[in-house]
C-alpha cells in the first residue's frame, strides 16, 4: 500500500464504522494516531497453555491444529457464524467460533489440516469451552518442528479494545495500515539514530505491531520512547532558546547598596548553599536576557532569604519585585517576616527608615478597598521596592513602576504556560523568574515539567536545625495516642506548641471558600476522614482540655484565618487544630509538635511537608502520624517510610512510585490519548537526559530548526492539541 503517510485520514485504512469507534473511543483521526495505538501487551510462546487446564475467563494462548471448520447460518439471525475445532499435540480439542465480519477471513486462514498459534479468552457456551474471536497466526506450509518454534517466538500483539471493536479488529486494520511496507520518512536525524543506536521510524512501528520475536519489539520499544523524551525536551530546549533571546533589564549587584546592608545586618550566617545559589541569580540578575530558574530546597532549607536578597538587588537598581504566594495565610506570613527581616531597611518615607530604604507592600483578596488601594497605587508608582501577594492577585490587574522580578514560592503546581502568562503580563520588557519549591523533584520531573528552567538546589539545612523525630501511631497500640496527647500537654506545659491537622473541615453548613477542598469520602469506608470541627470539642472537653486552642481552615474568613496564624506566631495559643492550609511555609520556630490525624490520608510529600512546619527553631521536633489502617495496608507502608527518612529527595521518589504518573503530569495524561505512551518518569531518566542533550545539540547546531523542517513539523504534530498539556496543567 504505497503512498499512505503518517497524516493521512484513518478512513485511508480502515472503513468508515471502525474509524467512528477510533475517533469517539480514542480521538484518533490519522493513520499516524492508529500506528501510535501500541499494543497493551503481547502473548508468547512461554505463556502457551495447556488445553488440558482451561478455565473460564482466562486468557490463553494455544497452538493446534485444524481439524474441523464449518460455516452455518444462525436461525433467524443476519450473520453467519464460523466454527472452527483446534485440536492440540496431546489430541485435546477446543472450539472457535466467529461470526458478523470476521468469518470470512478466518474460513479462508483455518481450513482444515492448516497450523495456527490462536490467542483469546476462554468462555464457556452450553457448557463447552470455546474462544470467541481469538487473535491467531497461521503456521504456513508443511510445519516442522522449527518452523512452529519461529512462529511460537513470534509475540502476538493484544491491543487496548472495547467490545465494539475487539483486539483483533484493532490488529488488522493496523495491519492493513502497515501494508507489506509502511512508506515513512524518518524525521529523526540520521546522527542521532546512530549515537544512540536507534532502529529508523518505520522499523520501528513495524517492530512494536508485528515484531518477528522479543529483539525486535525491544529495538521498537526503545525507539519509540526516545520519540516520546526526545520531543518533549525538544520543545522545552526551544523555550530556553527562545527566552534566552528575550531581552531584560540587567540588574547588577551593587556593593553599597540595600542588599549590602541586609547581609550586613542579617543575624545568622547564609550557609554554603546559599551563598552559593544567591551568587547565581546575583549573576543572572546581571545579565541584559530574563532569568528563569527554578529553586528547589527541603522544608526549612532557608529559601526566603535567598529570594529576599535577589529582591533586594533588583529593588537596588530601582526595579520592583514581586513575591507570589499560594495561599493568603503564606502571603500574609511573608509579609510580615520580610518587613521584620528588613527593619528600617523597609521603612522609606519614616523617621527610623534609612537613607535608600524601600518600602513593602502587601495585595491579598480579603483586604479592604482602601487598604487594597493603596497597595496598589504603591506597587503602581513604585514607590513599594517590594510587593507581596497571592497568586492570583498579582496575576491580575496590578501595574507596577518597573517590575524586575517575580519569585513564585511553594509552587511546584505551575506548569510551563502558567509561567508564560506570568511573564507576559509585564508590559513592555520582561522580568527575571524566580520559582521556589520545597516539594523536591525527582530529576525526570525536574527535566520535563520544568525542563524550560535553570535549576538550583539548596541541599543543606542551616546549621542548628534539631531534628525531627516521627512516629506512627498505629491502632494496634492504643497506648501510643493517649502518649501523643500526654506529649502535647507536656510540651505545652514547657511553653513549647503543637499543630493538630485532619484531612477534613467538616460542619458542611456553609461554602466551599477554602484552598483546600474536604477530601470526597470513598465508597465504603468505615468512616469519613476525621474533620477539624468534630475533633475541636473532643480537645477541649477532654483530650488537652485547658490549653488554648485555635482553629485554622480555608472557609474560615482571610482576617479571622491571619489572627489565628498571628495568634499562634506569637505564642498566645498552645494548639493551632487546622486543616492543610498549614502545609507549606508556615513557619513557627516555637512549634514543636505536629499532629496528623488520619494520616494514611495524605500523600508522602504532603506528610513531608507537614513535619517541615516543627523543628525549625532549634527545638528538637516531634511528629506522629496517627492511623487507624491495620499494620498490613499498604496506606501503613507509606508512613513507615516518612517516619524512617526525613531526607526530602528520598521521599519524591517513593511518591513518585506510588501515584500514578498522571496524578503528576496533568490530567492529560489520563485522557483519551496521552503523550507518553512508553516512556515513565519513574524508569526512564537515562533516557530522557540523553534526550534532553541530543535536543540541546541540535539546537546549537540548527538554532531555530531553520535546516531542520521535518524535525519541526514532527515536533509540531506531536505538540498538538491536548498532547502538550501536560506541561502546563503539572
Ligand atoms: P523554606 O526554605 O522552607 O522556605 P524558610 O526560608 O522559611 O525556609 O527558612 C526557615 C527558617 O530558617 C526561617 O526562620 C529563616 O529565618 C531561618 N534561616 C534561613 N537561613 C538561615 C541560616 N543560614 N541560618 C539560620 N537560620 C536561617
Ligand atoms: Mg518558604
Amino acid at each position: 500500500m504505497v503512498g499512505v503517510t503518517l497524516a493521512d485520514d484513518l478512513r485511508k485504512t480502515v472503513g468508515d464504522k471502525t474509524a467512528k469507534v477510533l475517533k469517539s473511543k480514542w480521538d484518533m483521526a490519522t493513520v499516524g494516531d492508529l500506528l501510535r495505538h501500541y499494543p497493551r501487551r503481547y502473548v508468547r510462546h512461554g505463556e502457551l497453555t495447556d488445553l488440558a487446564s482451561l478455565t473460564e475467563g482466562e486468557d490463553v494462548t494455544v497452538v493446534g491444529r485444524v481439524v474441523d471448520s464449518r460455516q452455518r447460518k444462525i436461525t433467524k439471525r443476519p450473520f453467519q457464524l464460523l466454527e472452527v475445532t483446534v485440536e492440540d499435540a496431546t489430541g485435546r480439542r477446543i472450539s472457535l467460533t466467529f461470526f458478523g465480519t470476521g468469518v470470512h477471513k478466518a474460513a479462508a486462514d483455518l481450513q482444515s489440516g492448516v497450523l495456527a498459534m490462536i490467542a483469546g479468552r476462554v468462555g464457556l457456551y452450553r457448557g463447552k469451552v470455546q474462544l470467541t474471536h481469538p487473535d491467531y497466526e497461521v503456521i504456513p506450509g508443511r510445519a516442522t518442528a522449527e518452523t512452529v518454534e519461529e512462529y511460537a517466538a513470534r509475540p502476538i500483539p493484544i491491543y487496548p479494545a472495547t467490545k465494539d471493536l475487539p483486539s483483533w479488529k484493532i490488529k488488522k486494520a493496523v495491519e492493513y495500515a502497515l501494508g507489506p511496507g509502511l512508506d515513512l520518512a524518518d524525521p529523526m536525524p540520521a546522527s542521532v539514530l546512530g549515537r544512540r543506536g536507534l532502529v529508523p521510524l518505520g522499523a520501528a512501528l513495524e517492530g512494536i505491531h508485528r515484531p518477528k520475536d522479543d529483539d525486535e519489539l525491544r529495538a521498537a520499544r526503545k525507539r519509540l520512547k526516545w520519540d516520546e523524551a526526545f520531543y518533549v525536551q525538544l520543545a522545552l530546549a526551544l523555550r530556553r532558546e527562545a527566552a534566552a533571546d528575550l531581552p531584560a533589564t540587567p540588574r547588577p549587584d551593587r556593593a553599597d547598596g540595600l542588599r549590602a546592608a541586609f547581609d550586613a545586618a542579617l543575624p545568622f550566617t547564609l550557609t554554603d548553599g546559599q551563598v552559593e545559589v544567591g551568587a547565581e541569580i546575583s549573576a543572572d540578575l546581571a545579565r541584559a536576557h530574563p532569568m528563569h530558574r527554578l529553586l528547589q530546597g527541603d522544608v526549612g532549607a532557608g529559601k526566603t532569604v535567598v529570594a529576599l536578597r535577589a529582591m533586594l538587588q533588583v529593588v537596588d537598581n530601582g526595579g520592583q519585585a514581586a513575591l507570589l504566594a499560594p495561599t493568603e495565610v503564606l502571603a500574609q506570613q511573608h509579609y510580615r517576616s520580610i518587613l521584620s527581616l528588613l527593619g528600617p531597611l523597609a521603612r522609606a518615607g519614616q523617621l527610623d527608615g534609612v537613607e535608600g530604604a524601600t518600602r513593602v507592600a502587601l495585595l491579598t483578596g480579603s483586604q479592604g478597598a482602601k487598604a487594597k488601594r493603596a497597595a496598589l497605587l504603591e506597587a503602581a508608582s513604585g514607590g513599594a521596592g517590594i510587593v507581596v501577594g497571592t497568586h492570583a492577585l498579582i496575576q491580575e490587574h496590578v501595574q507596577f513602576a518597573d517590575l524586575g522580578l517575580i519569585v513564585v514560592d511553594e509552587q511546584h503546581r505551575f506548569g510551563v504556560e502558567q509561567r508564560d502568562a506570568l511573564r507576559e503580563k509585564v508590559a513592555g520588557g520582561r522580568p527575571h523568574v524566580l520559582v521556589m519549591t520545597a516539594t523536591p523533584i525527582p530529576r525526570t520531573v525536574a527535566m520535563t515539567v520544568f525542563g524550560d528552567l535553570d535549576t538550583s538546589v539548596l541541599a543543606q539545612l542551616p546549621a542548628g536545625r534539631a531534628a525531627v523525630a516521627t512516629h506512627v501511631v498505629p491502632p494496634e497500640k492504643p497506648a501510643f495516642l493517649a502518649r501523643a496527647w500526654q506529649r502535647i500537654r507536656e510540651e505545652a506545659a514547657e511553653g513549647r506548641q503543637a499543630y493538630i491537622v485532619c484531612p477534613r473541615i467538616g460542619d458542611d453548613a456553609g461554602g466551599r471558600a477554602g484552598e483546600e477542598e474536604d477530601l470526597p469520602r470513598e465508597e465504603g469506608e468505615a468512616r469519613p476522614p476525621l474533620a477539624v470541627m468534630e475533633l475541636l470539642p473532643l480537645l477541649e472537653g477532654e483530650l488537652l482540655r485547658g490549653l488554648r486552642i485555635d482553629v485554622l481552615h480555608g472557609r474560615m474568613h482571610p482576617d479571622d484565618k491571619d489572627a489565628a496564624m498571628r495568634r499562634f506566631a506569637a505564642g498566645e495559643t498552645d494548639v493551632l487544630l487546622a486543616t492543610t492550609v498549614v502545609e507549606v511555609g508556615v513557619d513557627v520556630p516555637n512549634a514543636t509538635v505536629m499532629m496528623i490525624m488520619d494520616a494514611d490520608r495524605f500523600g508522602v510529600s504532603q506528610l513531608h511537608q507537614l513535619r517541615g512546619r516543627v523543628g525549625r527553631g532549634g527545638l528538637p521536633g516531634l511528629c506522629l502520624l496517627v492511623t487507624d489502617v491495620p499494620a498490613d495496608a499498604p496506606a501503613r507502608a507509606r508512613l513507615e517510610a516518612v517516619a524512617s527518612t526525613s531526607d526530602g529527595f528520598e521521599l519524591s521518589r517513593l511518591d513518585l512510585e506510588q501515584r500514578r504518573e498522571g496524578d503528576i503530569l496533568g490530567a492529560a495524561q489520563s485522557g483519551t490519548r496521552s503523550t507518553l505512551r512508553l516512556l515513565t518518569l519513574q524508569y526512564d531518566e537515562p533516557v530522557i537526559s540523553n534526550a534532553r542533550k541530543e535536543a540541546s545539540r541540535l539546537l546549537a547546531e540548527d538554532p531555530g530548526l531553520a535546516g531542520h523542517p521535518e524535525v519541526r513539523a514532527a515536533l509540531e504534530e506531536f505538540l498538538t492539541e491536548d498532547r502538550a498539556d501536560y506541561l502546563d496543567k503539572a
